[in-house]
């Protein structure tokens, strides 16, 4: 990838470019979590969006898409809006800096990436955070601090991209470190960092590349059911609930609404539960609990579907030591914990059954837990 980028930028601009990557993450636990104040639990992987960029002393940006085999050039005010949606990530970052009194000349760049599309592995994160990072190492001293590069990639999306998105995929991919996972507290940004690297076990992404859309919102609907139960309790947000205070207001409250708020008080405790486990390097107790999130999401969140239960079904049946929906739910992936000599039997073993059943293959990613966004030494 790298040689390409660089050679495709030779013959297109012929300037001495530098090389930057940002990556796509995964959730390993911590699902619906976010909007509830709660925990989310993310880590960069191995699958990045990486540039070649620089300055062109223009007030223009000229970027090719290898991916896409597009060209694209806009210039830095509010109204070069380029046509092209994959063009939209880059002007909103340049334009993101400089509404927060940032630092963006004209520049050449080339990218290319190996993120799945819309697999849930946040291949738009990883193409903000690219560029996000590059123009503060380029223009601006790195003197934009880290975190607010993650803000950025969401304001872009926000903005410029029309996607009403949490902090999470921006911030894993931004301050992802090899071999740590992050937990992130949604309602007071700080975050720490947890060991996660074993030569007993790897991450597998099954993605069962059906996406369900359902005719109510059913996000809006279990956001709406959080709220209540918070403000019955007397509470901002559910972070602050336990099951006993739930308990209590039980015969007063829907039964469905009862569900969700278990849902999200359970979840909150399993992220620290798996927070501690990681720290023993108890990955058994880890996997127990992605099953036990994978039931809660499916039962009493209930943004499962068919498909998602049957690939967490076929994992338990492999003896696969942790699997779960990751993300919204209604389609996309389940993201197992798999000892490593289990692979290439859990890998073959979806494969087969889930095709014949549905009368498609899943696609398979392993995934490493790798580095954030970084400059690449070439
Ligand atoms: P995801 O869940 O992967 O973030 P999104 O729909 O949010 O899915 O973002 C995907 C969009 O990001 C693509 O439609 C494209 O505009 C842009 N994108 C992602 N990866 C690339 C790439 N390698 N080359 C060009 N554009 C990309
Ligand atoms: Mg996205």
């Amino acid at each position: 990838m790298k040689t390409k980028i660089l050679e495709e930028f030779k013959t297109r601009f012929g300037t001495e470019p530098s090389l930057y990557a940002s990556a796509g993450r995964i959730n390993l636990i911590g699902e619906h979590t976010d909007y509830n104040g709660g925990f989310v639990f993310p880590g960069a992987i191995d699958k990045v969006i990486m540039s070649a960029i620089a300055p062109n002393d223009t007030e223009k940006v000229r970027v090719f898409s290898i991916d896409i085999n597009e060209y694209a050039e806009f210039g830095l005010n509010e109204d070069d809006v380029p046509p092209q949606s994959w063009a939209r990530y880059i002007f909103g970052v340049c334009r993101e800096i400089l509404k927060r009194g940032g630092t963006v000349k004209g520049f050449d760049a080339v990218f290319a990436g190996n993120v799945p599309l819309g697999a849930g592995l946040s291949s738009s994160a990883a193409l903000e955070s690219c560029f996000a990072f590059a123009l503060n190492d380029m223009f601006n001293a790195n003197s934009i601090d880290k975190f607010e590069l993650a803000k950025i990639g969401q304001s872009t999306e926000h903005n410029y991209c029309g996607v009403n998105c949490g902090i999470m995929d921006q911030f894993a991919s931004v301050m992802g470190r090899k071999g740590k996972l992050m937990r992130l507290d949604c309602r007071s940004m700080e975050f720490e960092y947890f060991p996660f690297a074993s030569d007993d076990y790897e991450l597998i992404l099954v993605d069962s590349r059906v996406k369900h859309e359902l005719a109510d919102s059913p996000y809006n609907k279990r956001r709406a059911s959080c709220e209540r139960v918070a403000k019955r309790l007397g509470l901002e947000t559910l972070r602050d609930a336990t099951i006993d205070m739930l308990d209590s207001i039980r015969t007063d409250i829907t039964a469905e609404d009862y569900f969700r708020a278990k849902f999200v008080i359970e979840e909150k405790d399993r992220v620290l539960a798996v927070c501690d486990a990681l720290n023993k390097g108890d990955f058994e107790t880890v996997g127990a609990k992605m099953y036990e999130t994978h039931k809660g999401l499916s039962k009493d969140y209930e943004v499962s579907c068919e498909e998602l239960d049957f690939l967490n079904d076929v994992a338990r049946e492999c003896g696969v030591t942790g699997s779960r929906i990751m993300g919204g739910g209604f389609g996309g992936c389940t993201i197992n914990l798999v000892k490593k000599d289990l692979r290439d039997k859990f890998i073959e073993t979806a494969k087969e059954k889930f095709k014949e059943k549905y009368g498609h293959e899943p696609k398979v990613y392993p995934v490493v837990i790798s580095d954030g966004a970084h400059k690449v030494e070439e």
